[in-house]
């Protein structure tokens, strides 16, 4: 088949697209013919050796999306021919958090494409606890680019922070990934939406996502801006990805009883905190990764009837997928970036969605 891989870690010019061996479809595995894979930072950085899988030849890609061709003897709730999306998270199954229904706290919790072999390939074998049907009127494009960052916001928003209509949301990076979907998943359960940026057309997608008020963090203090929006009060929830460079003004932008979440740290993983806020406001400060498959259903049925919907910036075929990493880590506008195999791309047997918010 044909895959998307790389012999080692480094820039963009070691990702191959060429022959590797068909996979072998163990009994509780589906082959499925993948037909869209949708790229996260993610995969930018277990490019980079952060973390490193460990083995080589590494396909990557979390996100993907396509149609089961056949099913391992042990498969019951799949049959060739269902149209699948990729559900990335792996638990152990026999960990106390596992045994106690909260499989995003497993132990030896593990991420198709970070740590084992990824979906960015002609075909894949996957455990049918990782896959996730779709309904016959949601484009492979659209499917391929929803569930790791919709779950993962979807967790911090609703089962993290437990936001509610009437509060107050502050959003950081708000045209990202986890950012885009946060502020649709505030909007939608009736929450007013501050969303930061770093640019107008950025701020313009938050807009489209349903975000009330936009700051441009280049020109405006962020903590300013939502406190003289509010009488000084401030935040009941912010979502922050960005870490180092938010962290402080994050905390300082709470009101009483605020919660803070946090699901990554892009500008760095050790900003100071001031104490005298965190308990004098009595924050709750609360970390998130990923989401269980309840969560993962939860918020993909509202993929599906379009309440939610990913932002595709581009559609480009695997043997560009080096293309699709450059525009991922220079920032290059913003959405996900979705590949779909050489073959299906001339073919032009993708529904284009790009820009659909
Ligand atoms: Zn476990």
């Amino acid at each position: 088949m044909k895959a998307v891989y790389y012999e080692e870690h480094g820039d963009t010019d070691v990702i191959q697209y060429d022959e590797l061996p068909d996979p072998e479809v163990g009994r509780d595995e589906c082959l499925v013919e993948m037909k869209a894979g949708g790229l996260n930072h993610l995969d930018v950085w277990t490019r980079r050796g952060m973390p490193s899988p460990g083995e080589f030849p590494h396909i990557p890609g979390s996100d993907g999306a396509g149609v089961v061709q056949e099913v391992g003897e042990d498969v019951t709730r799949f049959e060739a021919g269902d149209r699948v999306a990729v559900a990335p998270a792996t638990s152990c199954g026999t960990c106390e958090f596992c045994r106690d229904g909260d499989r995003s706290l497993c132990e030896n919790f593990m991420l198709i494409g970070e740590h084992t072999t990824g979906v960015h390939s002609e075909y894949s074998a996957l455990a049918e606890d990782n896959l996730v049907p779709i309904p016959d009127d949601v484009s492979f494009v659209r499917a391929a680019a929803a569930p790791l960052v919709f779950q993962t916001a979807w967790r911090m928003l609703t089962t993290r922070a437990e936001v509610t209509q009437g509060e107050n949301v502050l959003v950081h990076g708000a045209s990202g990934g986890v950012g885009h979907a946060a502020v649709q998943i505030a909007a939608n359960a009736g929450a007013e939406v501050w969303a930061t940026a770093s640019s107008d057309a950025k701020l313009e997608l938050a807009a489209e996502c349903g975000a009330d008020h936009l700051i441009n963090y280049d020109e405006e203090d962020f903590v300013h801006a939502i406190k003289g929006d509010t009488d000084g009060r401030g935040a009941d929830v912010v979502v922050d990805h960005i870490g180092a460079a938010t962290w402080q003004d994050s905390i300082k932008a709470c009101t009483q009883g605020a919660r803070l979440v946090t699901c990554g740290a892009t500008t760095g993983p050790n900003p100071e905190t001031d104490i005298t806020q965190i308990f004098w406001k009595q924050l709750d400060i609360m970390g998130s990764t990923m989401g269980t498959p309840g969560e993962m259903d939860d918020v993909l049925s509202l993929v599906w009837d379009g309440t939610l919907t990913p932002y595709v910036r581009d559609v480009l075929p695997m043997s560009e997928t080096d293309r699709a990493h450059e525009m991922l880590q220079d920032r290059e506008g913003f959405g996900s970036v979705v590949v779909v195999p050489d073959d299906e791309y001339e073919a032009g047997a993708y529904e284009d969605v790009t820009g659909n918010v």
